[in-house]
């Protein structure tokens, strides 16, 4: 789960649509919602950050509810996957179904918690204020419990889907995503016709709790890293010579701030881009607008690649991060290095990325290292019975809102599964006030009002996708 941007941070405060909630009497005493709670509270108790083991309590755990709920042994497995493991749970359609399977995204795991820095035990579900605190209650055991409420509710009320539905759940999508690959390599989930992540997405809240738009994450942008290194055979400093690694590397520097990937864009990114115009209105409006209905249009390209909270979804970005170098005041420095860190336009290719570094630095002396293990995948266009399905289940909670597909910048299971060619959204359930976002930081909290007013989320979309 990522952080919302500050442009959606914004609309919140520049919506000329804003939907108040349709806020159908919430029913926290159904067999659904007790059920769930129930899931939510085991899980958050148990502590499954890294190294803790935890993620493999949480996949036994909810593996023998299934089984308990009637799911067969053999649909049910719990995998060991190098320090942690992942869990996978077949929901069997109709017999001979013409209709490859749905696959449904989470992660078992968390991120670590320091309990002295907390208000209240991070691994106890508290309930307080009108919220529900604890590790994971956001990010992602609020998507888990809601899934696997869901699956096994349908389950008892007799449902049979016209095709198989299937849950894959990662044990360690906020450290290695050793078991999110293990996932994303299955031969019997890459049957699936797209996959649907409960950990990414979600609804935008005002203060007086109405909604603004419905995001659905359809791509992530590639994570990368490289380190740009001089060398230099230095010397006394009393005796500067004409080449410097400093220099050299100050130099490389400048070309970095100064390089403009190509504009690029895809049929979402456009559409984003329109929506977010419309919403925005003023100036900004109008440069975003106007770049949607031409990404050619110099001014408006302009215009967004001075804006922190655009410039990602219209092209490639890399910035400097990291700086060191020398050893010694009086020595002339041996060594210099800087990280830039990048973010890749799906469609581009991280050595393209890497070749046009090298050429706008123009200098031999400069090596450019890739430091981390990327993965690189496409954009997911919505799929029209998808996109009806996701906005039948907004409406039912918050009529008239806009589902807007957009780009994030990297980081969830999503993008091992787009790479391997099943096009994946994210859709939460969880409708939040930007200023709830508390996913990897202190104090973690989902309000409890979202929660039972998620009941109906994924209820509505499998039985659109998958038949009443
Ligand atoms: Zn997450």
């Amino acid at each position: 789960m990522t952080i919302l941007p500050r442009s959606v941070i914004q609309l919140v405060y520049l919506a000329a649509l804003i939907v108040t909630p349709a806020m159908a009497a919430l029913d926290k005493n159904s067999e659904h919602a007790t059920t769930t709670l129930g899931i939510y509270k085991t899980i958050v108790e148990m502590d499954s950050s890294k190294n803790s083991g935890g993620a493999t309590e949480v996949a036994n755990y909810l593996a023998a509810e299934f089984s308990r709920a009637g799911f067969p042994e053999q649909d049910v497995e719990v995998i060991p996957v190098a320090q942690t493991s992942a869990l996978i749970v077949k929901y069997r359609g109709k017999a001979n179904s013409p209709h490859p399977p749905i696959l449904f995204l989470g992660h078992m795991d968390v991120v670590e918690a320091l309990a002295k820095d907390w208000e209240r035990p991070p691994f106890t579900l508290t309930q307080d204020k009108g919220y529900f605190f604890g590790r994971g209650t956001l990010d992602n055991k609020f998507g888990i419990a809601q899934i696997s409420g869901t699956f096994i509710s349908l389950k008892k009320a007799g449902y049979v889907p016209d095709r198989d539905l299937i849950i894959a759940f990662s044990g360690d999508e906020e450290s290695g995503m050793q078991s999110t690959r293990y996932l994303a390599r299955r031969p019997d989930l890459l049957k699936a016709a797209y996959a649907i992540n409960t950990d990414a997405g979600g609804g935008v809240l005002t203060d007086d709790a109405s909604a603004v738009v419905y995001r659905v994450q359809a791509a992530e942008k590639t994570y990368v890293t490289f380190e740009m290194e001089v060398k230099n055979p230095g010397g006394h400093s009393s005796r500067p010579r004409l080449d410097n690694a400093i220099y050299d590397l100050a130099d490389a520097l400048k070309a970095v701030q100064a390089l403009r990937f190509p504009v690029m864009h895809t049929p979402m990114t456009l559409n984003y881009l329109q929506q977010t115009g419309q919403l925005t209105g003023g100036k900004t409006g109008k440069a975003l607008m106007t770049f949607a209905n031409n990404p050619q249009d110099k001014a408006a390209a302009d215009t967004l690649f001075s804006m922190p909270e655009y410039v990602g979804t219209t092209r490639t970005t890399c910035v400097a991060t990291m700086l060191g170098g020398g050893h010694a005041e009086n020595a002339l420095p041996q060594s210099a290095k800087a990280t830039v860190n990048c973010r890749v336009f799906p469609g581009s290719e991280v050595q393209e990325v890497k070749a046009t570094l090298q050429k706008a630095i123009a200098n031999d002396n400069v090596s450019i290292t890739t430091l981390t293990d990327y993965i690189e995948s496409p954009v997911s266009e919505l799929r029209d019975d998808v996109f009806k399905a996701i906005t039948q289940a907004v409406e039912k909670r918050y009529p008239n809102v806009p589902v807007m597909p957009y780009m994030e910048s990297g980081g969830t299971d999503g993008m091992h599964f787009r790479n391997a060619g099943i096009p994946t959204w994210g859709v939460s359930s969880i409708f939040l006030n930007p200023k709830d976002m508390y996913a990897h930081g202190l104090n973690e909290r989902v309000p409890v009002d979202g929660f039972y007013d998620s009941m109906t989320h994924w209820t509505t979309i499998i039985k659109s996708l998958a038949g009443q």
